[in-house]
C-alpha cells in the first residue's frame, strides 16, 4: 500500500494566478491535475489587473467571470502621452470594449476556492524542482505520485536551486502601485504617460462608481510617495479633478526575462516570461499560454516529449516580441539623447498617422493579435 503510485496527467508547481487558472481549465476537460504551492497560504497582492477582451472571454468560458462581485471598470479608450511629443496618442474601439479592470486578489480567491472544493490543491509543499521529471515517481506529503507532464508556474523569481536558464533584462526598475479617489469620473479611459522619471499608468479601478483610479509608476530612480502624488497631480488634475490618495503604496520588483527551453518542463505565465508592466499585458499573455496549451492538447498527444518543444516554440515568439518591445520602449525613454528622441518620434508619428498601425495596436491591446497560430 505504501508503494502505491497515484498516476496523474499534470503536476502544476505554483498556485499563482496563472498556475491555478491552468489547473482549473485542465480539470474542466477531465484531465487529472494536481497543483502544489510552497506557501502555507497563497496571498495575492493589492493591485488591479487590466483584463483584455481575449482574457475576459476565457474567464467567461470557465464560468469565473460572473463570480467577480466588485464591479469591473471598463476600458473604452487608451491615451498615451510623453515628454517628447506634443500631441497625445488616442486609441478607441467603438465596436467593442477594450478591457476590464478587476482586483487581482478577488479573481485569485475565486479560482483557489474552486480548486479547494475539487481537492486538487496542496499547500505548503516544498519540492526540489531540479529533481522533478515526467513519468518518474515523486513523493509529495508521504504519498507517491507520477505525472505525465510537469508545468512550472512559480512566477518570475529566479530560484537558485533550479537549472532554469533565463535571458534577463533587469534594469533595477520597481513598480509602485496605489489608489486614489477623484472628483471627476474617469470616463473609462486608461492612460500611459512616459515621464523622464519613468512610465506612469492610471487606470479606472474596480468600484461601484467611476471616481476611483489606480496608478502604476515604474522607475529605476529613487522616489517617494510625495513625488508620485505630485506627478499624478501634475498630469491628472485637469482630467480627474481634486484627488484623495489611499495611504498605502505597494512596491513590486520588475524583472523582465525569458526562460530557455527545458525538455522536462512546460513553462507558463511569469515563469516562461515576465514583461515590464508598462504594457499591462503580463497576465493576459499567461492566459494565452494556457489557451495555446489547450489548442495543442487538441492537436497532439500531450504525453510525448516533443509536446513540450512544440508548446515552447509556439509561445516563445510572442513572449520574446513583448519582452523585446516593452524593454526597448523603456530603454529609449530612460536614456535621453537625440537618437532615442528621434526613434520615439518616428514610432509615435507612425501610430498617429497610419491607421493600419493603430488598428494593430488596438488588436494587441485586446489580446486579439496572434503572432503565431
Ligand atoms: C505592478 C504590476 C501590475 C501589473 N498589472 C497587470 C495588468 O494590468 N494586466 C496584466 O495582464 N498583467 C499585469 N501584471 C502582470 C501579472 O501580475 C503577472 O503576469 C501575473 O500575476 C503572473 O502570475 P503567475 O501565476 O505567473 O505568477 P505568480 O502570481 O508570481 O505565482 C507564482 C506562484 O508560485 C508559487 N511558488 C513560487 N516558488 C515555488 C516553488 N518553488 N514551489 C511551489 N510553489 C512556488 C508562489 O507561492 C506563487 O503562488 C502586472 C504586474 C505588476 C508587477
Amino acid at each position: 500500500m505504501k508503494n502505491k503510485i497515484s498516476k496523474y496527467d499534470f503536476l502544476i508547481v505554483g498556485g499563482g494566478l496563472i498556475g491555478s487558472l491552468t489547473a482549473l481549465s485542465l480539470h474542466k476537460r477531465k484531465l487529472k491535475v494536481l497543483v502544489i504551492d510552497d506557501k502555507s497560504e497563497i496571498k495575492s497582492d493589492q493591485r488591479t489587473l487590466a483584463v483584455n477582451a481575449n482574457s475576459k472571454e476565457f474567464l467567461l468560458q470557465l464560468g469565473i467571470w460572473d463570480d467577480i462581485k466588485t464591479k469591473p471598470q471598463l476600458i473604452k479608450k487608451i491615451i498615451i502621452k510623453d515628454y517628447i511629443n506634443s500631441l497625445p496618442l488616442i486609441f478607441k474601439n467603438d465596436k467593442e470594449i477594450m478591457g476590464n479592470v478587476i482586483y487581482n486578489a478577488e479573481l485569485h480567491k475565486i479560482i483557489l476556492q474552486k480548486l479547494k472544493i475539487l481537492k486538487i490543491l496542496k499547500l505548503n509543499v516544498k519540492i526540489n524542482i531540479d529533481s522533478l521529471k515526467p513519468n518518474t515517481p515523486i513523493e509529495i506529503n508521504s504519498k507517491n505520485y507520477s505525472f505525465k507532464k510537469i508545468i512550472l508556474s512559480i512566477g518570475k523569481k529566479i530560484i537558485s536551486e533550479s537549472k532554469q536558464k533565463k535571458i534577463v533584462f533587469n534594469n533595477g526598475d520597481f513598480s509602485y502601485v496605489g489608489f486614489f479617489q477623484h472628483k471627476i469620473c474617469h470616463n473609462s479611459t486608461a492612460y500611459e504617460i512616459f515621464n523622464k522619471e519613468g512610465p506612469l499608468a492610471v487606470l479606472p479601478s474596480p468600484s461601484s462608481n467611476s471616481n476611483k483610479s489606480t496608478f502604476i509608476f515604474s522607475t529605476n530612480k529613487n522616489t517617494s510617495f510625495i513625488k508620485i502624488k505630485a506627478l499624478i497631480n501634475k498630469h491628472f488634475y485637469i482630467s480627474h479633478g481634486q484627488m484623495s490618495f489611499d495611504k498605502e503604496l505597494y512596491k513590486f520588483p520588475v524583472i523582465p526575462h525569458l526562460t530557455k527551453f527545458n525538455k522536462n518542463f512546460i513553462f507558463i505565465g511569469d515563469t516562461l516570461k515576465s514583461i515590464h508592466p508598462v504594457a499591462g499585458q503580463g497576465w493576459n499573455l499567461g492566459v494565452k499560454d494556457i489557451q495555446t496549451l489547450h489548442k495543442l492538447i487538441d492537436q497532439h498527444k500531450f504525453e510525448g516529449e516533443i509536446f513540450n518543444y512544440i508548446y515552447y516554440s509556439r509561445r516563445v515568439v510572442e513572449s520574446f516580441a513583448y519582452l523585446g518591445f516593452t524593454s526597448l520602449i523603456n530603454m529609449l525613454y530612460e536614456n535621453q539623447n537625440n537618437v532615442n528622441s528621434k526613434l520615439i518620434k518616428l514610432g509615435y508619428q507612425g501610430l498617429q498617422n497610419i491607421s493600419a498601425l493603430r488598428k494593430l495596436f488596438i488588436k494587441q491591446a485586446m489580446g486579439k493579435l496572434n503572432l503565431i497560430d
